[in-house]
């Protein structure tokens, strides 16, 4: 049997089902695991279906999530979007007798007893909708908007590398199949207030730029509270700063008082910075990692690792 074949036959099986998905989530990690939800619910009426972890106000829109409580363990577990033991909000995977994964990260250790793993994928929610594709999972309007909003934000609107003839595939069938509103899904994920753009304009005016093209900026609680922002949202804006020419590789630092360290944020356009987040607390895709730093001694250790990984590939790219 094929992994869509795998899954299918397990979620069918399974009376009770609880998903999860990485701390911190995007769009991505919510679109994932409600999106999925609604599918399994849409399929199989009378299942018992959660999906677990730490509700944001910023993403309320993509659903609401069930509390974890300790009779849950003996159901299925479903986690999207999230490579690694350390990274699932809410649960102990270990404490389920069964697990399956659905990621598109690269493969950092296996958690679940069967994992489908494909890294070229954009999105896990591309993922998910693969596989109602591919079984006997119904697709309808109600996942196909949280399902597009994963999408569309991982993909940073079909413009990151892993946009593929795939996704598109993917994509018209979802619009096909459903009757989804793709201007209320932009509408939910892009419109922000007017204090946000003014937070933006300032981190647009101070950047600093390495002479190797590397962009950073520290962000202070007192500038989050000058623009009366948070950490999350300051972090959420590392891809208003793409295609920039003197930027090659850029990072937010955003001082997170909850966790006295600050959230990092890095983009590239060509270097892999994946193996450099990993060295700080973090991890991630090629293009696009997260890591933790504690101080400005960090701060500076991690944009000079950046700097090298820069030099590299500009050397390689010459030679
Ligand atoms: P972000 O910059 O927070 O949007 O994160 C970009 C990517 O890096 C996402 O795929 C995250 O899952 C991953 N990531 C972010 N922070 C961490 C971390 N502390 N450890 C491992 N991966 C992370």
């Amino acid at each position: 049997m094929n992994i869509y074949g795998q899954i299918y036959h397990q979620i069918k099986k399974a009376k009770k089902i609880v998903i999860a998905r990485h701390v911190g989530p995007d769009p991505d990690a919510l679109g994932s695991s409600i999106g999925l939800k609604e599918i399994i619910l849409n399929t199989f009426k009378d299942k018992e279906v959660y999906v677990v972890g730490m509700p944001t106000s910023k993403f309320k829109f993509l659903g609401s999530l069930d509390k974890f409580n300790e009779d849950m363990y003996d159901g299925l577990l479903i986690v999207t979007d999230t490579p690694d033991f350390k990274r699932v909000d809410g649960v102990d995977i270990r404490k389920f007798k069964n697990s399956i994964k659905i990621d598109h990260h690269p493969f950092i250790e296996k958690t679940c007893a069967l994992e489908w793993i494909d890294d070229k994928a954009s999105s896990a929610s591309q993922m998910v909708v693969e596989l109602a594709l591919k079984t006997k999972l119904k697709l309808n309007k109600e996942a196909a908007e949280k399902l597009y909003a994963g999408i569309v934000a991982d993909t940073n609107r079909f413009m990151f590398s892993y946009t593929s003839p795939k996704t598109f595939d993917i994509v018209s069938a979802l619009l096909r199949e459903t009757n989804l509103d793709i201007t209320k899904v932009y509408n939910d994920l892009y419109m922000r207030p007017y204090k946000e753009i003014k937070f933006q304009g300032y981190l647009s005016q101070n950047f600093h730029i390495t002479e190797n093209n590397v962009g950073y900026i520290v962000i202070t609680p007192d500038i989050l509270n000058e623009y009366e922002v948070d950490a999350a949202m300051a972090g959420n804006m590392i891809n208003n700063f793409n295609h920039i020419n003197e930027m090659l590789v850029w990072v937010t630092f955003t001082y997170d008082s909850d966790l006295k360290s600050y959230r990092t944020s890095i983009r590239s356009r060509g270097p892999i910075i994946n193996e450099v987040a990993t060295k700080f607390n973090g991890g991630g895709h090629i293009y696009a990692s997260g890591a933790r730093v504690k101080n400005e001694e960090e701060i500076q250790n991690l944009i000079r690792e950046l700097d090298k990984v820069v030099i590299e590939y500009k050397n390689a790219e010459t030679n």
